[in-house]
């Protein structure tokens, strides 16, 4: 007997709360269950229509110095290394690359 009465006890303390509950704060539920929905898929078309057009009008090669894409028709600088052509978006690249090729030539192959 004593034990059903903590039981009926705590269940009606337990209603007591979710009725306080319910009036206090109904604007906290709708916070979790409006985070998740819609973005992502606008994105990815519009990425894909970008990549597409730069791949159509010229290819484009790594500035193998600071790692920036170059548009080799538009380079500030091209080295041949190695039987290679490097492309730099800048003299600044370039002059980095002349002193110590190797170093930046092996880390672009690889
Ligand atoms: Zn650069």
């Amino acid at each position: 007997m004593i034990a059903a009465g903590a039981i009926a006890l705590s269940s009606l303390s337990v209603v007591a709360h979710a009725n306080r509950l319910r009036a206090f704060t109904p604007a906290d539920i709708p916070n979790d269950v409006s985070v998740p929905p819609t973005d992502p898929v606008v994105g990815v078309g519009r990425d894909r229509e970008e990549e597409q057009d730069m791949s159509e009008k010229s290819p484009k090669v790594t500035d193998p110095v600071c790692g920036m894409t170059v548009d080799p028709a538009k380079a500030a600088a091209s080295i041949e290394h190695a039987g290679r052509t490097y492309y730099f978006c800048s003299k600044h690249c370039a002059a980095t690359f002349a002193a110590k090729p190797e170093s930046f030539a092996s880390a672009a192959v690889s």
